[in-house]
């Protein structure tokens, strides 16, 4: 589905900035709507910074103490970037995780709920949440079980914890469409318009599929090593 602007891109950025354009015209969608989440966990600052002078001003990382090293004179350099948690939260880092970050994609059970709420009272601060979903029933995998979903929404509702959409990372290997048609058919009967989902390898087919959120990492910075 690559367009052959996105080929001759200057740029990984610009590549992939023109592969969601591509991709949203395709799927009768506007690019505006899907955001483009730069997970950066892994790189340094120097290999953050040349896209930040192209203008990307939405980061991702998956760990609490990688991000409190790496950001805070990035922040303060540059107030309207926006930083998304993508990975696992301990309880115990909710504080943190509250302070630092601008959106927490991994709420996927009672007792991080329970943190998150305490910690954002505590900081006068509300983070908007991405409730994840385990949705391809994985064990050792992050996220809620789809069964438990209801209760944890409506757990976040009553706590009144700014819940916008759910997340998922479909299991490694096989086709993901049909995770993702799984997860916006979740939150379409549970009326969430946010769907953080799409990687590097997936991202296009994400979005036909109704991702407003996609997290690309290797295919803006390269191989991690
Ligand atoms: C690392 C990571 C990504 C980015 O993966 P790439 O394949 O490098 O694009 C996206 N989402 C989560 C939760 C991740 O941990």
């Amino acid at each position: 589905m690559t367009d052959p602007e996105a080929l001759q891109a200057s740029t990984p950025l610009a590549s992939i900035r023109a592969r969601i354009a591509h991709t949203a015209t395709i799927a009768r969608r506007k690019a505006e709507d899907v955001t483009l989440i730069a997970i950066s966990k892994t790189r340094p600052a120097e290999a953050i910074l040349p896209l930040i002078a192209e203008g990307q001003r939405v980061f991702g990382e998956n760990r609490v103490q990688e991000a409190e090293a790496k950001w805070p004179a990035l922040q303060e350099a540059y107030p309207d970037i926006r930083l998304h948690l993508v990975g696992q939260l301990q309880s115990n880092k909710a504080e943190e995780a509250v302070r630092r970050f601008d959106c927490i994609h991994s709420l996927d059970r009672p007792s991080l709920l329970t943190a998150l709420a305490k910690a954002m009272d505590k900081a006068d601060r509300r983070v908007p949440l991405f409730l994840q979903v385990n949705i391809g029933a994985e064990d050792q995998k992050g996220g809620c079980a789809i069964g438990d979903l209801p209760a944890l929404l409506r757990e976040a509702r009553n706590a009144d914890l700014p819940v916008i959409g759910l997340m998922c990372v479909p299991p490694a290997g096989i086709e993901a469409a049909p995770f993702f048609a799984l997860l916006a058919k979740l939150a379409d009967d549970h009326g969430l318009a946010g769907r953080s989902m799409g990687m590097s390898e997936d991202f296009e087919t994400a979005m036909m599929l109704g991702a407003t959120h996609v997290r690309v990492g290797s295919a803006l910075f390269g191989a991690r090593g």
